[in-house]
């Protein structure tokens, strides 16, 4: 019948063919989830005749959206209209339909972390403005909780000026007409539960929802999945209590356990086959997660045999390690490989030593893009284009190039805009009654100027429109003023960035889709992904490679200094449980001694993380510490404290360290160096 439903094992079928109750599929990596849920859609519009519109799957980012999307219309052309989003796309398609009444303008844009960050710098004063990262924090954590101004946020912070902080800001952003990122879940929420109309006509809209990596929703997102679930709607949600990552952003692991106490009569199915990993690699990521006391516990098992073992790498410096796997990969072949870190940071070395090679590459949810000066200048033009009440647009951008509008005027045009609920454009063009002449005259020519783009839209495509925005605003100049190699690539990221939007149509509406792809895809997609990927180790959730590198397991960078609670500690387990379980057939592990962090060379330690790998996994001439003789579980023996086992050796500059647990049940350390402890 349909070639999809043969590939599955008999839980999985049972799961796609599932109806009539609320479902949850809780299960261990790679165990075919994301493929239940595509195959489920598939067989809705094929079998069951459910419209493919009325079908809602909801994902944790948007290279993910995009992949199930291309399966699913694999599995069944039917399957083409169906939405598949994030949680803030799909907020942010809802707020678009009802701008007006989520009380938003009508081309509102979406604030990013550091526009919402400005924004919040302009509503405090003197002390609280050393705050500010704090604040900013809270309000979006706050967001994520779904609570407001006016709720009890002492589990948010304890500060007493917090909930004031935050209304300020909320009634600021309210009249920018704009939404924070937050707001792409809360504004909605809001709206189904203060607009019966909106909320009904949404649950006829869709008639099933699925939800896939659930156990990294947040508070607002379970509460909007609520009210969006009518008495009718079909809910299927999917996730992996041991793959929960975003603790720091609000995630809640509870949502998924608790789905079945709030979705009554909930039919939970288990998948306990890793149908991705081999056998080894299998082996080696459930030993790290048991580590973990505050789990569940699913059985996960193989059906692919041991296949290569891993192997754990040291190397003397960062740039000895990045080299070497540039080198490696030059050698081996590119394809389907990535090489997986903690921190965004860390990809430099590694595109410097790939590009010095040609080996072609693919940087994977980098924010950098954005937050570069040139593209904000650009995003803030046409942001204001699009709605004049945008106030941090507007600020960032009406005296760059200097016109003559120095802060004072600045505040007065702020004033004059909010006292009289007039736009910041149209007090510009009201500047003669309070601004000198010279800032009252470069005032208005700058609203014209804006006026005049905002009628252009039409008369060329999108991306010469918004050249010609850089070069009339005097920006284009203004860059040149920089050194040589600055200007040169700040007009190239320009260039790169008004090529994205040459699919757009160019229209208000197409712009609006444009800004909207920007500030949810948080980086240019250049379309296919090409080459090695680099990618931090939260955003390959949910993926697949052939060839898996984690780099960098080092103390302090992995686990990172900043977890130091037992609970973020079992956060980065899991974390590193998602890394290494993106591994199909070779996965390789390094670390270096020596690597410059924050502009200061520093002497490395292994991640503890690396201790808790079976040996039996590893191979031997590649164990972390294949140059010392004392690796770990080596049986010693020492004159004053008997027998022990190594626990953990590692570099220390170039003296090699020596942990050994006792029988005794003491733990010392020692360098071998200057210390005989015999080997046995
Ligand atoms: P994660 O927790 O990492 O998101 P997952 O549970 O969503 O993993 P999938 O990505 O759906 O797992 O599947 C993992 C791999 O196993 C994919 O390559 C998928 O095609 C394959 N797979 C899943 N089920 C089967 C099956 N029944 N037969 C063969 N291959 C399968
Ligand atoms: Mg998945």
């Amino acid at each position: 019948m349909f070639e999809y439903l043969e590939s599955l094992n008999p839980s999985q079928r049972e799961a796609v063919l599932h109806a009539g109750s609320p479902l949850l599929i809780l299960a261990g990596a790679g165990s075919g989830k994301t493929r239940v849920i595509t195959a489920k859609i598939a067989y809705l519009v094929d079998a069951v005749g459910v419209p493919a519109r009325q079908i809602l799957a909801v994902t944790f980012t948007n290279k993910a959206a995009r992949e199930m999307y291309e399966r699913a219309v694999r599995f069944s052309p039917r399957a083409q209209g169906v939405m598949i989003r994030t949680f803030h796309s799909f907020g942010a398609w809802v707020l678009r339909l009802y701008a007006a009444e989520a009380g938003l303008a009508e081309g509102f844009s979406i604030y990013d972390d550091d526009d919402s960050r400005a924004l919040l710098a302009s509503c405090l004063e003197g002390e609280e403005k050393k705050r500010l990262s704090r604040y900013a924090w809270g309000i979006a954590r706050a967001k994520d909780y779904a609570l407001l101004p006016d709720d009890d946020l002492s589990v948010i912070m304890d500060d007493d000026e917090f909930p004031d902080v935050y209304r300020r800001y909320t009634e600021r952003l309210r009249q920018t007409g704009n939404a924070d990122f937050g707001d792409l879940i809360l504004l909605p929420l809001l709206l189904l539960r203060d607009h019966e109309k909106v909320k009904e006509r949404l649950r006829r809209h869709f008639s099933v929802i699925m939800v896939d990596e659930y156990q990294d929703s947040n508070v607002a997102q379970f509460l909007l999945l609520r009210e969006l679930a009518g008495p009718d709607t079909y809910v299927c949600v999917v996730g992996d209590d041991d793959q929960s990552i975003y603790r720091f952003r609000g995630a809640e692991v509870k949502n998924i356990l608790s789905f079945p106490n709030v979705f009554e009569n909930t039919r939970v199915i288990r998948l306990e086959t890793n149908y991705r990993s081999s056998a080894t690699i299998l082996e080696a990521a459930s030993s790290v997660v048991a580590n973990n006391v505050g789990r569940m516990g699913k059985t996960l098992k193989p059906v692919r045999d041991n296949g290569e073992p891993l192997r754990i790498m040291c190397f003397d410096s960062a740039e000895e390690e990045a080299d070497y796997w540039a080198d490696f990969i030059a050698k081996n072949g590119y394809e389907d490989t990535a090489i997986l870190y903690r921190s965004h940071f860390m990809s430099r070395l590694f595109e410097l030593a790939f590009s010095r090679r040609g080996i072609p590459y693919t940087l994977v949810g980098s924010l950098r893009f954005y937050e570069r000066e040139e593209i904000k200048d650009l995003l803030s033009l046409i942001r204001l284009v699009l709605n004049p009440y945008d106030r941090v647009s507007f600020l960032r951008i009406i005296n760059k190039p200097a016109r003559g509008i120095g802060a004072r005027s600045q505040d007065k045009l702020v004033n004059f805009a909010v006292s009289n609920s007039v736009s910041f454009l149209d007090a510009c063009d009201a500047a003669d009654s309070f601004l000198s002449a010279k800032a009252a005259s470069s005032a208005r020519a700058f609203s014209s100027f804006i006026r005049a783009a905002s009628s252009d839209i039409r008369a060329a495509s999108l991306d010469e429109w918004m050249l010609g925005l850089v070069q009339r605003s005097g920006l284009g100049d203004y860059y040149m003023g920089y050194d040589d190699i600055t200007a040169r690539q700040k007009q190239e990221n320009i260039r790169e960035f008004v090529a994205s939007a040459r699919d757009f149509p160019s229209s208000v509406d197409g712009l609006v889709a444009f800004l909207e792809n920007t500030a949810l895809e948080g980086a240019v997609d250049s379309g296919e992904d090409d080459g090695v990927m680099l990618i931090t180790m939260h955003t390959t959730k949910g993926l697949e490679f052939s060839r898996v590198i984690i780099v960098g397991l080092e103390e302090g960078v992995f686990p990172p200094w900043s977890a130091d609670s037992p609970e973020d500690i079992e956060e980065e387990r899991r974390l590193f449980y998602v890394a290494l379980t993106r591994a199909k057939d070779e996965l390789f592990l390094s670390w270096s001694k020596r690597r410059v962090i924050y502009g200061k060379s520093a002497y490395q330690q292994p991640s503890r993380f690396l201790d808790e790998i079976p040996p039996s996994c590893v191979e031997r001439a590649f164990s972390a510490y294949a140059d010392s003789e004392y690796s770990v579980g080596t049986p010693v023996y020492h004159d004053d404290y008997g027998y022990g086992v190594v626990i953990k050796s590692w570099y220390n500059g170039d003296n090699l360290v020596v942990s050994v647990r006792f029988d005794s049940g003491s733990v010392c350390q020692f360098l071998p160096q200057y210390m005989t402890l015999e080997r046995l």
